[in-house]
């Protein structure tokens, strides 16, 4: 097919949603390093971390191997109740900015929870259910991962306890209540329901908590209450491999169009979008099939790839967790209480971090003011109101369309826009008011919270 026959929105038909999740550590020469037990440094073995997470949870997260690992019947039943997601060719932006580049960009953004984050709620929540488990704890931060995971669990009829980090949870009331709606409890975090979350409040007297924080809480709750696992919504690579429908279905519309991106751009929190996103086109890249450029784009406030070390780290600031080898700022790094969009975790998912590390992808910081033009300038252009999160991937989107413009190239750009932003709107008040700024964190301060890396 031509390309000028592109439509708006490129819909797969039901039938075209992926059968099989694809693994890019399969292709990878050099695997993603190993989570470590903290407690001894050797590699976390299957035994040890199903204490925590769910059994066939643990195989994908310690399968390097396999390719392509089957989607179950019943997840992919689901996932026709808001897949597949559509691939919109940004016209109406193209126009405005006058660019001669393609923009493309795949919204995950079409479901209740407003995000991608169900992508894996669903599965981490099948498993769950299959393994007979009687419900599942875990962490959020602005509230997209724990809205998602109560949706998954109301669907399988799970229990779910949700730690909400206390700065969400007291700004953020209206996402806690479509969690609570879905019939999971919400605990602000640091609580003192818990033996890390009372040290932690005794330490550190009126913090307003960190995603760190709740993951230690969300744990403590699941080793010590039977019939309950931890389920994380980022970061750990089951989690990238759910999320590869993004881009499976994303490669799969382009394809139908005989398109290949040039540049693909995402937000990077602790990676779980973007590394769906790239997988298939990653997959070509490291196979020497095809070549793309890859983008991933973090805000200046927490800026774990552009400004981090490559090194084991906790994933938690209780320090109860495996450790990972990912680039990080420490994990008692906490993002500047100004900081208002999500993308706040102080590292990033290993397997992305070893891609990084190996010069597959590429890695750029925005300050916020700058997202939230973006985000204004796209929600006026393109209709939709953006998630702060995936407003960071618009910014550097428009950004590389204008440098189009200078060089008069047809690039074909794709992005991910995660999510929608209505539960966003105390951050988009402030940008409205004129009073956000901006904060970039100092050479100092990042280096004392590198300076506690755990010695590995
Ligand atoms: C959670 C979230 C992100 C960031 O998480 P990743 O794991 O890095 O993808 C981005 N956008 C939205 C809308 C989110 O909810």
């Amino acid at each position: 097919m031509s390309e000028n026959k592109i439509p708006y929105k490129i819909y797969l038909d039901e039938s075209e949603i992926p059968e099989a999740w694809y693994n890019v550590r399969a292709d990878m020469k050099n695997k993603p390093a190993p989570l470590l037990n903290p407690g001894t440094g050797k590699p976390m073995t299957a035994e040890e971390l199903g204490a925590v997470f769910c059994d066939e949870l643990v195989a994908q997260e310690l399968d390097n191997d396999t390719a392509y690992i089957p989607i179950p019947e019943e997840i992919r039943n689901f996932y026709k109740m808001y897949r597949p997601a559509p691939l919109v060719r940004a016209y109406c932006l193209e126009k405005a900015l006058g660019t001669p580049a393609k923009i493309y960009y795949k919204f995950e953004g079409n479901n209740t929870s407003g995000s991608h984050k169900l992508n894996s709620a669903i599965a981490q929540a099948y498993y769950a259910k299959k393994q007979g488990l009687k419900g599942v704890t875990t962490e959020t931060g602005a509230g997209q991962w724990g809205t998602a995971l109560s949706m998954a669990c109301a669907y399988l009829g799970l229990d779910c306890k949700v730690f909400m980090v206390k700065v969400s949870y007291e700004q953020k009331p209206f996402r806690r209540e479509v969690m609570r709606t879905y019939g999971a409890s919400v605990t602000p975090s640091p609580s003192n329901t818990t033996n890390v979350g009372r040290k932690i409040l005794e330490e550190f007297p009126g913090t307003t908590g960190s995603l760190g924080c709740a993951i230690s809480e969300a744990v403590e709750v699941a080793v010590s209450n039977p019939g309950y696992r931890y389920v994380l919504g980022s970061v750990l690579n089951q989690v990238l491999l759910h999320q590869s429908v993004i881009g499976l279905e994303a490669k799969a519309a382009l394809d139908n169009y005989g398109v290949k991106p040039d540049i693909i751009i995402g937000c990077a929190g602790g990676g779980s979008n973007l590394g769906g996103l790239i997988s298939p086109f990653m997959g070509e890249k490291l196979r020497g099939e095809n070549d793309y450029r890859i983008i991933a784009v973090e805000p200046a406030s927490c800026p774990s790839f552009t400004r981090g070390t490559f090194a084991y780290d906790f994933c938690d600031t209780g320090m109860i967790c495996p450790l990972a080898k990912m680039y990080t700022l420490g994990s008692s790094f906490i993002p500047s209480a100004n900081h208002a969009g999500g993308l706040r975790f102080h590292g990033m998912s290993s397997t992305l971090s070893q891609l990084y590390h190996d010069g597959y992808m590429e890695a750029t910081s925005v300050e916020q003011t700058s997202v939230f033009e973006a985000a204004e300038q796209f929600a006026r252009i393109e209709g939709i109101l953006p998630a702060p999160e995936s407003s960071h991937a618009i910014r550097v989107a428009i950004d590389e369309a204008l440098k189009c413009k200078e060089t008069g190239e047809e690039k074909n750009i794709l992005f991910g826009l995660t999510g929608t932003g209505y539960f966003d709107l105390v951050a988009y008040q402030k940008y409205n008011d004129g009073e956000m700024s901006d904060y970039i964190p100092t050479d100092d301060e990042i280096a004392a919270s590198i300076a506690k890396l755990p010695k590995v």
